[in-house]
């Protein structure tokens, strides 16, 4: 008897990765940001490697909070590689086992309960370990959306995450899944705002004990493009390209699966 598996479709899904790809390759290529392409998640292991074998002014690496690079497993990955490889992490937003950011250790989950004296020499340090990141040698970094066109685009609020990859570090590996792809600005900005940031928003009160329930989009489900002084959302980050003398240093990993929101 001959029988179709209707609901098998990863070589579908491949074919519409390799179509799309290998149009917005070419625009992001004529903006001088190089594109990479992985059809499995363990060869962009593989590919880093390399990257920074063959680069040896990288000295020091920092990353994004990203939940692609968590997905991934980036994280763990190059912490395991670094004595070996000679390379120093700087990751002021690693989080301990209970959701609080590592720097201040195992505080239980929700509003930390520790002396302002205490509280406030640590706060400092994590703050230093956010501008520190911005004169990396490499930065690791996920990306909000891409889109077809050839454009990088991020929101963010402090603007830590994003603010590297315009300038400071010296290399900029920028990891995203296939759901990331867009069309367009416009599209890419609907998809953050009345998606992946409420989302992220969420993941946020649910991870980190944070509250974010009053901002508009968490009240009425989509975004009505508000200034709340606890929005993630006050700076539009979209990279255009990069100039001559920049024609190594972002570098566009897309990957054939969906990763991170
Ligand atoms: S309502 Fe405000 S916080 Fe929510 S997505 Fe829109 S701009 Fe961001």
């Amino acid at each position: 008897m001959y029988s179709i598996n209707e609901t098998y479709l990863d070589k579908e899904k491949e074919k519409l990765f390799e179509i799309k790809t290998n149009s917005l390759r070419k625009n992001f290529e004529k903006r001088r940001i190089n594109v990479h392409t992985f059809l499995k998640k363990a060869d962009i292991f593989r590919f880093i490697e390399e990257f920074i074998t063959t680069r040896a002014e990288i000295k020091n690496i920092a990353f994004s909070d990203s939940v692609t690079l968590y997905q991934l497993g980036m994280y763990d990955w190059f912490e395991s590689q670094a004595t070996d490889k000679g390379y120093v992490i700087n990751q002021p937003l690693k989080r301990s086992r209970t959701g609080q950011f590592a720097v201040f250790g195992e505080e239980p989950p929700g509003k930390m309960n520790i002396p302002y004296d205490i509280w406030k020499p640590k706060n400092d340090r994590w703050y230093q370990g956010l501008r520190d990141s911005l004169t990396s040698d490499l930065l690791v970094i996920g990306a909000n959306a891409i889109t077809m066109n050839g454009e990088i685009v991020s929101v963010d609020g402090i603007g830590n995450r994003v603010s590297g990859m315009i300038f400071g570090p010296k290399h900029v590996l920028c990891i995203v899944g296939r759901n990331k792809i867009v069309n367009d600005i416009d599209s890419a900005l609907d998809r953050i705002h009345n998606y992946s940031a409420p989302l992220n928003y969420i993941r946020h009160n649910s991870k980190h004990s944070t509250n974010f329930d009053e901002l508009p989009c968490l009240q009425i489900g989509k975004c009505v493009k508000c200034s709340n002084l606890e929005s993630a959302c006050l700076n539009t980050v979209i990279i255009r390209g990069q100039v001559k003398q920049h024609q190594d240093r972002i570098h566009l990993l897309i990957i054939n699966d969906e990763l991170g929101f």
